[in-house]
């Protein structure tokens, strides 16, 4: 029978409940178990997909398309498992689609209330789109307390009488301050949040503790007593230096015995396979090499906003057995600069990469990197509107269209990049009126990609046919691509259909390739997206580019 897992955090927020959540499900996952991951998060809004990545961070995109928080990204690189639309809901969601029920009548006759109709609504959503996994994780977003998540407790609590307390665990993932001048860690806050998840009617099981020291026996013991648990289910969760040292450093704690003795699982669990974490880390502490990659994006304040680039780049290093030395350049700060002022600070580095991203701000500093790239031959990797900009710098500098533009960017100008209105999927037509809404409406999801034969794309794919992640709503016009090819830029992708340009690059360049897909989402531990690969070899200018 399905085993249900919540975590849950209190104290502070930003304790990485969505790593720790990662972690656990890889660790039943390298126990041979299926595992489901789950994220429940209480904001109003109906999916991250409208969100600014400066509040929220980046939006993950699924293989089926849904827009999500980013710990799906989490939950996917560490659980090795491929996230579903339905494996994320908000407060929003769940709101919309009860008023939705009440407006088509689903509940004529009754008053529409918080308890029974949202928290069936979350209760539904706890045990949709289930095909009898052995685990099932939920991570609840948000700090214990919130008045925000009072329903989604509420559901949850519901949810564990429905199905059996032992079927459910709760995990509370909490934070233990080291006061310096007093030289202890302090167990009262804990205590308090894990009170305050009593209200609420949902006793923890398991106390998670971030710390930055090691826990004694007499604190876990005083939390046990105060919180009502037995002192080996209170784990601590030391620091890493890197994330790839969590599930190795939760299973040194116990951490996976201690959620199979909760189901009474232990005795016949299989033995964990380790050896890919222990791999990576082994990796990563030797580095034989190093490269020095730029990044010139536009939400360069806020790294989580590039999340699944990030990790993408220091799997590609893992691959490469190099360390990947990241700069973030916001990109409207190369556009002041003079010639001189570019080149000097772009001369350092082994690599130029333009990742996707909304809105006019910074172009013009994206087509300077660009154009740089080029014409020094800098190893150049572009990411959907990393790609967009590349075809704008070359229909304004190769083909002499100097108010080449996207429509996205407004003015007057030769849209090069236009809005995509109509296109495939799985043979059916999706047609978007040019007034719609803008939250759910881009291209979304995996679409296949036809890789010419002899490209760049084509040796580092190694085959024809390939399926990348989308999010964007324009796309450039394939009207200009013989005019890009007469001038070496080829389109080495294309959409099946042939009208949508997936893939471009330079074949008289060493390495300058640009995908209208993202890479990033695809990209694992142990498994780096090829082209992220074959990026990072370029950067190192490694032999054995294809190996
Ligand atoms: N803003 C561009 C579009 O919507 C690119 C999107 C992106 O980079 N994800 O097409």
């Amino acid at each position: 029978m399905t085993k249900y897992i919540f975590i849950l955090g209190g104290v502070v927020s930003s304790l990485g409940k969505g790593i720790a959540s990662a972690a656990i499900g890889s660790l039943l996952k390298s126990r041979g178990y299926s595992v489901r991951m789950r994220k429940m998060d209480p904001y109003l809004n109906i999916d991250p997909g409208t969100m600014s990545p400066y509040q929220h961070g980046e939006v993950f995109v699924t293989h089926d398309g849904a827009e999500t928080d980013l710990d799906l990204g989490h939950y996917e690189r560490f659980a090795d498992v491929n996230c579903h639309k339905t494996d994320s809901i908000s407060g929003g969601r769940i709101y919309y689609n009860v008023i939705q029920k009440e407006r088509r009548g689903d509940y004529l006759g009754a008053t529409v209330q918080a308890i029974p109709h949202v928290t069936n609504e979350i209760k539904d959503f706890i045990k949709s789109d289930l095909h009898n996994e052995d685990f099932v994780l939920y991570e609840v977003g948000g700090t214990v307390g919130d008045i925000e998540g009072t329903l989604m407790l509420e559901g949850i609590r519901q949810f564990a009488n429905d199905v059996g307390r032992d079927n459910v665990l709760f995990i509370f993932l909490t934070l233990l301050p080291f006061i310096e001048t007093a030289g202890e860690l302090k167990t009262k806050p804990t205590q308090h949040a894990v009170k305050t998840l009593l209200e609420a009617g949902i006793q923890a099981d398991i106390l998670l503790c971030r710390s930055k020291v090691p826990l004694g026996e007499s604190e876990r013991r005083k939390l046990g007593l105060f919180c009502n648990i037995s002192a080996d289910n209170v784990v601590v969760a030391l620091d890493v230096d890197n994330i790839y040292k969590v599930p190795l450093a939760y299973h040194q704690e116990g951490l996976d015995v201690q959620v199979l003795k909760h189901f009474r699982l232990y005795e016949q669990a299989p033995e964990p396979d380790m050896t890919k974490w222990q791999n990576i880390v082994k990796i990563s502490e030797n580095y034989e090499k190093e490269t020095k990659i730029v990044v010139v994006g536009k939400y360069c304040g806020l790294l989580e906003a590039y999340k699944s680039l990030s990790e993408a780049l220091t799997h590609a290093g893992i691959a490469n057995k190099a360390k990947v030395k990241v700069t973030w350049i916001e990109s409207d700060e190369l556009e002041p600069l003079t010639d001189a002022q570019l080149h000097d600070k772009l001369k350092y580095f082994d690599g130029i990469l333009v990742p996707g991203g909304f809105g006019v701000r910074g172009i013009q500093g994206k087509i300077r990197a660009i154009q740089y790239a080029r014409e020094h031959k800098i190893p150049f990797f572009g990411i959907c509107l990393g790609m967009q900009t590349a075809v704008i710098e070359a229909a304004r500098h190769l083909l002499g269209i100097e108010d080449a533009s996207s429509a996205e960017f407004g003015g007057k100008c030769t849209p090069i990049i236009s809005k995509m209105t109509v296109w495939e999927k799985d043979g059916v037509q999706h047609i978007r009126p040019d007034n719609g809404d803008l939250g759910g409406t881009m291209r979304l999801g995996a679409y296949p990609c036809v890789i010419k034969e002899g490209t760049l794309a084509h040796r580092i794919y190694e085959k024809t046919l390939i399926e990348e992640r989308h999010r964007h709503r324009y796309e450039m016009d394939i009207a200009y691509k013989d005019k890009l090819e007469a001038k070496g830029v080829i389109v080495s992708g294309l959409s099946p259909d042939g009208l949508l340009p997936e893939i471009i690059e330079i074949p008289a360049h060493p390495f300058f390739i640009a995908v209208q897909f993202h890479p990033e989402f695809t990209s694992r531990p142990g498994k780096a997206n090829p082209i992220f690969k074959a990026f990072v070899a370029a950067a190192l200018k490694s032999e054995q580019l294809f190996e």
